[in-house]
């Protein structure tokens, strides 16, 4: 279980987020969304240990985050940006494999890691010595997540992973995504503007704005039993769009 207590963080006069709990039982996923500005990436980046809390504490199974074990619990998370934030120097494999490496892991063990990783996420052996640059938007995404897996994570975080895609290739990987997910049990937290993949990813959705928690709940909940006008407001907004093409349609 990974547990916020009153985290809270500002900066500058901007409040990015309000003093928040927040609750993720072991291999949940659970989704933040809202506008842009809301906090969803403040509060990601806090868990990562990116950045310090001002206040309030976050712990991982029963283990608090603190500055002074940082490198130890980083180990225990996978982390994934809308870009990939792949090494741009260095190939697929050196990619995935940095950290282990770092680590002095057996040859052995990171060389079978390796070649499981790219089975799990369908990424052809030839692609292993390409530099990011080389690879389409969906590939280097598949490298970045077999980075986040490298080292066996209990805890997945994602920040808009498949933001940056055209919607065919997004469509694609949000199915593998959500199989892997469920193949490797792994708790897992991604944040998205989008709430129809919010509603396709989450067992829990958590709705933000202005630095706040508005509503935690399934998308069913949300849709039904808004916490607030906003939340349905939120729903609608995304919602027409698709509407209006339904309608063009029939
Ligand atoms: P979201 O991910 O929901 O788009 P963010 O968490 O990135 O929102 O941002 C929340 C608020 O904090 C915004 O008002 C943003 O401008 C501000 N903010 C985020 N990062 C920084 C930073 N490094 N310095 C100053 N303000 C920041």
């Amino acid at each position: 279980m990974l547990v916020l207590s009153q985290v809270s963080k500002h900066y500058g006069d901007t409040q990015a987020l309000a003093p928040t709990d927040l609750q993720v039982p072991a291999g949940e996923t659970l989704v933040l969304i809202g506008p842009s500005g809301c906090g969803k990436s403040t509060l990601l980046r806090l868990i990562a240990g990116l950045i310090q809390p001002d206040s309030g504490a976050i712990t991982l199974e029963g283990t608090a985050l603190t500055p002074a074990n940082i490198l130890q619990t980083r180990q225990r998370m996978g982390y994934v940006i809308q870009e990939g934030g792949l090494f741009p120097h260095l190939t697929v494999r050196d990619n995935v494999t940095v950290m282990a490496r770092y680590l002095r892991r057996d040859t052995g063990w990171i060389q079978s890691r390796l070649a499981e990783l790219a089975e799990l996420v369908r990424l052809p052996q030839a692609l292993m010595t390409r530099y990011p640059d080389e690879l389409s938007g969906g590939q280097r995404q598949r490298v970045s997540l077999m980075r986040a897996l490298m080292l066996d994570p209990e805890l997945l975080l994602l920040d808009e992973p498949l933001g940056a895609l055209d919607p065919m290739i997004r469509y694609e990987l949000q199915q593998e995504l959500k199989s892997i997910f469920s193949q490797l049990g792994k708790t897992v937290v991604m944040v998205t503007h989008d709430i129809a993949e919010a509603a396709f990813f989450g067992q829990t959705l958590v709705l933000m704005r202005d630095g706040r928690i508005v509503q935690t709940g399934p998308f069913r909940e949300l849709a039904q039993k808004p916490a607030e006008p906003f939340v349905e407001q939120f729903i609608t907004a995304q919602r027409e769009p698709m509407e209006q093409l339904a309608a063009v349609l029939r």
